[in-house]
Formats: structure tokens, sequence, C-alpha cells
């Protein structure tokens, strides 16, 4: 374990070259007002732009800014994994690349962590996202804490802070498809969430499509609950027990055929949904590939 006063900054970067600017000058203005040695941890998420030549002129004038470039894109929450693994730091932050995340929250994350918590979650006050994402995102909470027993009021908000010993853990879990606050919140000991502010992305797009989306909610589901499969199994003496009933009543309609057609079809969905990730997971294969590390004197 590292026992050090080092504060790592970990952010996955896809795409940003029209953010990054903006971004690192805002951040080392926060981090160099702090007066606590840090470090910053880029992950090229298989950036198709600029992003990578930014980063790297950025090192020029910056040695602690670390890069950390996949030779493809293997998703937000996998290059956070691949930071956390490089991070040297006894505190780490994670931070979107697009400034919904304002840097200048990260003080008062730090202050959280220096007070004893180990996993600092955060609510984003005024969301500045679509209504669509924001309804979602309150349904998915709600879903997630019935399931999971967890009490979190934002799982998507990726502006966090974690103790060494947690990222520690998350080092050790070797799933393929996961779900970084739900991981960090199962296994903080002194967990807390405070509020920060939101703002909209800067420039650029949405990485998320609506289809990437849903399958990050899969993740996010299947990764911390067997729910939709105990569900499945509830459903189907329901519909056995239905079956008994109307066999008895003599009823044989269109309509219920239809229903336990579409009920047998989304269940073997979710049942698929877990094999999938047991596939996943029994192949092994590494979870993402580094073409190249940038740091200290190369
Ligand atoms: N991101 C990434 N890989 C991806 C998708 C996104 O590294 O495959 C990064 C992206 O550059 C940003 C953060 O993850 O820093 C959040 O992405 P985005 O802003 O597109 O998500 P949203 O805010 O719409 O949920
Ligand atoms: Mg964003």
């Amino acid at each position: 374990m590292l026992n050090n006063n080092i504060i790592s900054i970990v952010i996955p970067v896809y795409n940003e070259e029209e953010n990054l600017p903006e971004l690192l000058r805002r951040l080392f203005a926060v981090m160099n007002d702090i007066s606590r040695p840090y470090e910053i941890i880029l992950v090229n998420d298989g950036s198709k732009d600029s992003s990578l030549a930014i980063m790297l002129q950025e090192r020029k004038k910056n040695p602690n800014l670390r890069i950390i470039d996949f030779n493809g894109n293997f998703g937000q929450h996998t290059a956070i994994i691949a930071g956390f693994k490089a991070s040297r730091g006894n505190q780490v932050i994670t931070l979107d690349a697009d400034l919904q995340n304002p840097p200048e929250e990260i003080p008062r994350i730090i202050a959280e962590l220096d007070s004893g918590h180990d996993s600092v979650g955060t609510i984003r006050q005024k969301r500045k996202d679509s209504f669509f994402r924001r309804y979602a995102s309150k349904l998915i909470n709600r879903i997630m804490n019935a399931v999971t027993g967890f009490t979190l009021h934002d799982y998507g908000c990726m502006l966090r802070g974690y103790s060494r010993d947690i990222i520690d853990i998350i080092n050790e879990c070797r799933e393929v498809s996961t779900f970084i606050p739900a991981l960090a919140q199962k296994f903080a000991v002194n967990p807390v969430e405070i509020e920060v502010s939101h703002e909209a992305r800067a420039k650029g797009e949405s990485k998320y499509s609506l289809f990437r989306l849903i399958r990050l909610q899969f993740d996010l589901m299947t990764a911390f609950s067997l729910f939709p499969l105990q569900m499945i199994t509830i459903l189907g003496m329901m519909i056995f027990g239905a079956g008994i009933i109307l066999t008895l009543c003599g009823i044989f309609g269109y309509g219920v055929n239809f229903m336990l057609a579409g009920i047998t079809v989304t269940c073997t969905g979710i049942t698929g949904e877990y094999t999938g990730r047991i596939y996943q997971e029994v192949r092994k294969r590494p979870r993402y590939v580094i073409r190249k590390i940038y740091e200290g004197d190369n």
C-alpha cells in the first residue's frame, strides 16, 4: 500500500480535442493552488482526433502529466481502471474530460478524503443534461438502490474521490464489465456523498449513444445484482400459476400467447446477459491494450 501525500487525477479521454486545452488549463490552476504533490493521468481511449497530440504537447510543459495511450476504444470505465492501476497517489480523483465536472470542485472532494472518508461520491446539482438523460438516471438510481441495497443518489457522476485502500481493492477486481462508483461503494467503509455543480458539455458530443447507454446500465445492473435472474424465476412461477387458472377457466386467447411469448423473450435476453458475461470472464482476455505510457523522461 502506498503511503504518501500525492493526489492522482484520472481522466478518460475519447475524442476530446476541443476540450483538453481548457480542461488542463483549469485543472493545473486548481492543483497548483492546493500546493500538494499531484499527478494527472490522462487515459487516451483510442481517440481518433488530435487528443493524443494535444496531451503530448502539454506533457512537454508539465512533467507531472502522465499519458496512457490505449490502442483502441475500450470504454470509459476500463480507461479509468487503467488509470487506477497506474496511479501512485494515496488519494485518487476521477473526472470527465468534457468539463461537465468543474475541476474547481476537486478541493472539496480532497477535503472529504482528508477528513477520513474512503469514497467520496457526488450528486450533480442542476444537472445540465437532456430531459431524457435526467429522468432515465433518476429511474436507474432508484432501481439500482433497490436491487443492490446501496443508497447512492447519483451513480452516473464520475467526479469522485477514492482513498488508496479502495483503489487497491478495485485493482484486485478482475471483472471485465464494471461500473466504478458502485464497485467503490461496495468496498467503502466510510463513504460520503456531496453535492457538486454540473455544466453542459463544453464542446463536442456525448460519446454515449442510446444503445451504448443501455449497455452501460446493463453493466451496472448485472455486475452488482442477480435481481434480474431472480425475477425470472418469480415470473416463471407466476406464469405457471396463471396458466393453471386460465386452463381451469377454459380461456385461451391470442393476447395471452403474445404476452407469454414477450415474457419468454425478455427473460431469455436477461439470462443471455449473464451468460454472455460469464463467457467474457472465462475468456480472460486482457481488458485493455496499452500502446505506450508516456511518463518520467520518456
Ligand atoms: N469516454 C471514454 N471512452 C468512451 C466514451 C467516453 O474515455 O468510450 C470519456 C469521455 O471522453 C469523457 C467521459 O468518458 O471524458 C464521459 O463521456 P461523455 O461526456 O461522452 O458521457 P456523458 O457525459 O454524455 O455521459
Ligand atoms: Mg459528458
